[in-house]
């Protein structure tokens, strides 16, 4: 059946057409991190899928009606209905974004010494069980290690791993398992409904809870309704809801799949904990009804909640995600198979072999994309996880050298794609003129956002 794409733009924004001169010197500036270049030297801005998404006409006009009273606002009625018509749990608080949801949860259940469990901790989720003195501990399952393989569901936590680790002698220090859904930091790969059911007996049975990283909630359950086997049927929102039900509580940022710029949710059952929770709240994020986000954007959060487990929407996402993998491959550029919907991953290890680890390939790459395109993304390498020594030289790279191009929501369409595949069949074109890079400046934490680097000369 001949395809059609199930909305089109109702307003527009023009994007900055901008030469090469001025981008090479945008990259000087910038210390060559594109994190530090101004978005109006920008034009495809890849770099993240959070809160970057178009809203809807239903959601502005549902922005409309937004109540701003400080308690019990109407539009937190209406947010906290979407929440539960998916998530089943007792409690739910609003808070600006995931990385609060973060902070307040785990402040309730880690502290110094101990450990959180996670198929991948997200680089903030890492950061706020660090910051506790917690140790955050990524045990991904072993398919997750070939980035060529077809395996359908590489983001799950490795079970009999985390059975060593809660029946060893540090069992007794695990605070959580956190199952990041889907694994952002593993290529945006599914986790399966079969394996956050044996994760959840697992944690039943040593009375650990499990928390779900529930960003990407949308997106999980529609990659198991098209890939794990007694779910085509389902409908995206009764595998969501199933995920979630199997889960003690969960922490999501919104900016994803909540089809908003901001805001995210705190759910868990227990109601001692949801006290705990509610008293850092009301003094860090704000009241229970608002933590921190207006009315507007309750309104649009509810409303975004309401569209995103549209199968034609997703559907959609998972079609443009598939085209712009293939548009990488038909450059000559792999990508982490199979692709996952809100970023492709392209291998630069491989693009670029005459750079190592230790010239940090994958930051090579998101440079030349920029320099030769104007398209702006991130790695996923060395550079953001590999050890450095007090010199900023790399001691132990990162297990791949990964660049992650983001797909904002509803923003792009196919002819951007077409677009990043003429540009990266450039850069594949005459890889070794790619340069490679080295540290200047390296913060002690969350280095990627920070960092200042140089190209090395050849
Ligand atoms: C984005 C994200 C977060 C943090 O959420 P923010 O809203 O950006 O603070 C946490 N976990 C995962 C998996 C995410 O993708």
């Amino acid at each position: 059946m001949p395809y059609l794409r199930p909305f089109v733009a109702a307003v527009v924004r023009p994007i900055p057409i901008t030469t090469r001169e001025q981008r090479i010197q945008e990259l000087d500036r910038a210390g060559h991190n594109p994190f530090n270049i101004p978005a109006d030297m920008v034009s495809l801005d890849l770099l993240s899928d959070s809160g970057t998404g178009a809203v809807s006409i239903d959601q502005q006009a549902w922005a409309q009606r937004a109540d701003e009273r400080y308690a019990g606002a109407e539009s937190f009625y209406r947010f906290r209905e979407a929440v539960r018509d998916i998530v089943p749990y007792r409690h739910i608080l609003p808070v600006h974004q995931g990385r609060a949801a973060e902070r307040v949860l785990f402040s309730a259940l880690l502290g110094p010494g101990k450990i959180s469990i996670s198929n991948t901790h997200f680089d903030t989720t890492r950061a706020n069980v660090e910051r506790l003195g917690a140790q955050a501990l990524d045990l991904p399952c072993p398919e997750a290690s070939d980035l060529d393989s077809e395996e359908p569901f590489k983001g799950n936590i490795d079970l009999e791993a985390l059975k060593n680790v809660l029946s060893g002698p540090d069992g007794h220090r695990v605070g959580q398992i956190l199952l990041t859904i889907t694994n952002n930091g593993g290529g945006g790969q599914p986790v399966s409904i079969a394996n956050i059911e044996a994760a959840s007996a697992i944690a039943r049975s040593h009375g650990v809870p499990l928390i779900l990283d529930a960003a990407r909630f949308a997106e999980n359950a529609w990659l198991v309704t098209r890939r794990e086997p007694g779910y085509q049927d389902w409908t995206p929102r009764d595998v969501a809801r199933r995920a979630f039900e199997l889960a003690d509580g969960a922490i999501a940022s919104l900016k994803k799949d909540g089809l908003s710029p901001e805001g995210a949710f705190i759910g868990v059952h227990d109601s001692e904990l949801a006290d705990r929770c509610e008293v850092d709240v009301i003094a860090t994020e704000g009241f229970r009804t608002y933590g921190g986000l207006t009315g507007h954007t309750l309104e649009i959060l509810a409303q975004g909640l309401r569209e995103v487990l549209d199968p034609h929407y997703l559907a959609d996402r998972e079609r443009e995600a598939s085209f712009l993998a293939e548009c990488a491959r038909n450059a000559g550029v792999s990508t982490v198979q199979p692709a996952g919907l809100h970023g492709i991953y392209l291998n630069a290890g491989r693009l670029l072999p005459h750079l190592g680890p230790e010239q940090f390939p994958g930051h090579a790459l998101a440079c030349a994309l920029y320099r030769e395109g104007g398209i702006r993304c991130s790695e996923l390498g060395s550079l953001y996880l590999g050890e450095l020594n007090e010199h900023n030289q790399l001691v132990k790279p990162a297990p791949f050298e990964l660049v992650r191009l983001a797909l904002p929501r509803r923003v792009y369409d196919h002819s951007h794609w077409e677009y990043v595949g003429e540009v990266l069949a450039e850069i594949a074109k005459d890889p070794e003129q790619v340069p490679g890079y080295r540290i200047t400046h390296a913060p002690k934490v969350l280095r990627h956002f920070r960092c200042r680097t140089e190209p090395v000369t050849l």
